[in-house]
């Protein structure tokens, strides 16, 4: 990752996680994944890339779909692109029986949107909302936020 890595003062309940972030950075832009899932998340980004996996092709083919729409650059080679690899980490999850609102829910858009946050990629976070939201033609629908009608906020 070639993210800024700035030597952060932690207080006792900032929990630092294998990709340097914290989960109270993604909260305050407007995160809405559960800690734990958080957490989890990282830590799988963490292991595929250790291990070099491979992310499902179709997941690869949906990211790139989208930050091309969006104006998003991705690496060249596309495969071992964080965002990709987050993205094709979350898409995979099924939601637990217990649990009502889960990310596996969420649209293809929404939750690219969700791993450029977690991945506190807000230049590329940016790009997403301004193509879907605020550059939309008038009436049409945002697939982020799910507004049709012209408002300033989006997700
Ligand atoms: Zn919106």
């Amino acid at each position: 990752m070639t993210m800024n890595r700035e030597p952060l003062e932690k207080g006792a309940d900032m929990q630092d996680n294998p990709e340097g972030k914290s989960y109270q950075r993604y909260l305050e832009l407007g995160g809405i994944i559960n800690e734990q899932d958080y957490n989890d998340a990282l830590l799988r980004l963490k292991i595929a890339q250790d291990n070099y996996e491979m992310p499902d092709k179709n997941h690869i083919g949906q990211v790139r779909m989208m930050a091309d729409v969006a104006g998003i650059g991705l690496l060249m080679r596309t495969e071992t692109d964080p965002r990709v690899i987050l993205y094709s980490i979350l898409r995979s999850d099924i939601r637990p029986k217990d649990v009502e609102h889960h990310h596996s829910q969420m649209s293809d858009w929404r939750l690219f949107a969700e791993v450029l946050r977690m991945l506190e990629d807000m230049d590329a976070f940016n790009k997403l909302k301004t193509f879907h939201h605020t550059n939309r033609r008038l009436g049409t629908y945002c697939p982020l936020c799910g507004k049709t009608e012209y408002s300033k906020d989006c997700i």
